[in-house]
């Protein structure tokens, strides 16, 4: 990989090594052990903020349950296990003292041990998950966690509901020495990025990148490759991340969605003292599609 390619797979907050204990969490034995288990360690949040050490910054507080409470609180979920100790994530509630340290995922995450950044992900994607679906969408009842957070379970209609990821597609398109790179007006001044979409019902990913840069920049993409994904929690994505290429670098920019978009040939972009435009965040994989492009090819 070359040294100037920021976020190689596998890029941060996915956690690929990591052990989530999936048939555990059907087994009320098992949780009920690991909920009392004096070595489980508690990843802490507040209100989907990850609480990082006082002392280390760049460093989660994890804290062993011997050191917080006799038990896991039921509202805990389930993260996995590392070396055969569970690990849970725990939101704790206003006015806990640890809330002082409570970061924003988006602004720690690119300096985050990366295995952490994984973790913190994981949790903010679950918690956000708790936090918007607190009834059942079939019935309208309260619906109440089960399956050590990873489903809610409504007892009114018996209604099981699991947490969702929303597929969104990130594409570098290029037309030979230009990359199409565009600006929303969200973005941190002097920011150009690589275009991006949802997936709608009914569509194939390729179906998407062909609907997303023809209707944002009036580019037709005529081929694409698949690069890697990222798990992108702000709130609940995954981002499948393409390289393609167009027909022609004409262009036809919305306005509404886009407030810029051009070609800029590889030699504007491949110093970063020179560039005339900023790139997007480190931790992004539309950082990674960019760099790849420029410094392999
Ligand atoms: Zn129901």
């Amino acid at each position: 990989m070359h040294e100037k390619i920021t976020n190689a797979p596998p890029h941060r907050y996915s956690h690929s090594r990591f052990d989530r204990g999936a048939p555990f969490r059907k087994d009320p034995q098992w949780l009920a052990a690991k909920r009392r288990d004096p070595r489980t360690r508690l990843l802490l949040t507040h209100d989907l903020k990850a609480i990082v050490r006082a002392d280390a910054p760049t460093r989660l507080h994890l804290v062993e349950l011997a050191h917080f409470a006799e038990a896991v609180p039921e509202t805990a979920v389930l993260l996995g296990i590392e070396n055969e100790v569970a690990i849970f994530a725990l939101a704790l509630e206003t006015g806990h003292e640890l809330t002082a340290h409570a970061r924003d995922l988006r602004e720690i995450g690119p300096t985050l041990e990366a295995g952490e950044a994984g973790l913190a992900a994981y949790a903010r994607a679950l918690f956000y998950w708790h936090q918007t679906h607190g009834f059942c969408s079939r019935c309208g009842s309260a619906n109440h966690p089960a399956d050590g957070g990873h489903a809610r379970h409504c007892p009114a209609c018996d209604h099981t509901t699991f947490p969702r990821t929303d597929p969104a597609v990130i594409i570098l398109v290029s037309c030979g020495d230009h990359c199409l790179l565009g600006r929303s007006p969200r973005f941190p001044e002097g920011m150009y990025s690589t275009l991006a979409g949802f997936v709608e019902p009914g569509e194939s990913l390729e179906d998407t990148i062909r609907r997303e840069v023809f209707e944002e920049a009036g580019v037709e993409v005529v081929s694409m490759r698949y690069r890697s994904s990222q798990p992108w929690p702000f709130p609940a994505s995954l981002m499948l991340g393409f390289h393609g290429t167009a027909r022609s670098r004409a262009l036809d920019i919305d306005k509404d969605e886009l407030e810029d978009a051009r070609w800029f040939h590889k030699s504007e972009l491949l110093d970063p003292h020179r560039r005339p435009i900023t790139l997007p965040r480190p931790d992004s994989i539309a950082r990674y599609l960019i760099e790849s492009w420029l410094y392999e090819g």
